[in-house]
């Protein structure tokens, strides 16, 4: 007998909508309620791919509280599916508490492969990518320097989300804590018209964006330290 699936995690495209998985249609188009951390953007994404089905929020301001009336409904044999607003659900972005209680009761879960910012980003930057650390989102404030002194030491290849707004402010805080001959990749618009990768050491990638209205989504990719 088949084993039945209570929840999906469905990675969706990352900018271009041709990079979504023929099983994730499939199984977007089989599912009883498909979790969106934004229905209007994820009802979008499905009309696009000629899918329809039922939508319902879940993201971060709900999901403590609709994390049990969920699991009562796959314990009962609802199937569901869970977007994020783009890439891999769990990755950034909700769906590791879901998981988690998921398998607390029993209930089985499975996550697609598919669309994910940071692996094209290490894969490209050319650092080395057969060990790696992704440390998300770095610490706005508290922390951040804590961090930043602690990736400066780090031998593995390390991969940071970061917003276009708060990117020059990284990039500095990355030239004073790494010095200026460590190594960086920073990919923006993956997948999108305004792709651009820049490559090379802190203050040369800085002095890339400085002075520009840096738009768009970035991942930066730090090469590890070396031994000397
Ligand atoms: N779940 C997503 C994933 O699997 O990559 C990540 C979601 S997180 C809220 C959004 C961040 O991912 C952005 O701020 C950026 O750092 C990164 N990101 C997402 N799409 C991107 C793209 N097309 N190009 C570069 N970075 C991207």
């Amino acid at each position: 007998m088949d084993r039945k699936i209570s929840l999906y995690l469905v990675p969706t495209p990352i900018g271009n909508r041709a990079d979504i998985t023929l099983r994730a249609l499939d199984v977007l188009k089989s599912v009883d309620v498909v979790l969106a951390e934004d229905t209007r953007t994820s009802g979008a994404l499905l009309a696009h791919y000629g899918i329809s089905r039922p939508l319902q929020a879940f993201h971060i301001h709900n999901e403590h509280r609709a994390v049990e009336k969920l699991i009562e409904r796959m314990a009962a044999g609802e199937q569901f599916a869970l977007v994020s607003d783009a890439g891999t659900p769990g990755i950034a972005d909700p769906g590791f508490l879901l998981v988690r209680e998921c398998r607390k009761a029993g209930l089985n879960v499975e996550c697609l492969p598919g669309p994910t910012a940071l692996i094209p980003a290490l894969v490209q930057s050319g650092f080395p990518c057969d060990r790696f650390v992704f440390e998300g989102f770095l610490p706005h404030k508290k922390g951040k320097q804590t961090t930043l002194k602690r990736l400066a030491e780090e031998d593995r290849t390390v991969v940071v989300y970061e917003s276009p707004h708060r990117l020059i402010k990284t990039l500095e805080d990355l030239q004073l804590h790494l010095g200026a001959d460590r190594v960086i990749s920073v990919s923006r618009e993956l997948t999108k018209i305004h792709e651009e990768t820049v490559t090379g050491t802190v203050p040369k990638v800085l002095a890339h964006f400085q002075g520009k209205d840096v738009k768009g989504e970035i991942v930066i990719v730090i090469d590890g330290k070396k031994e000397h």
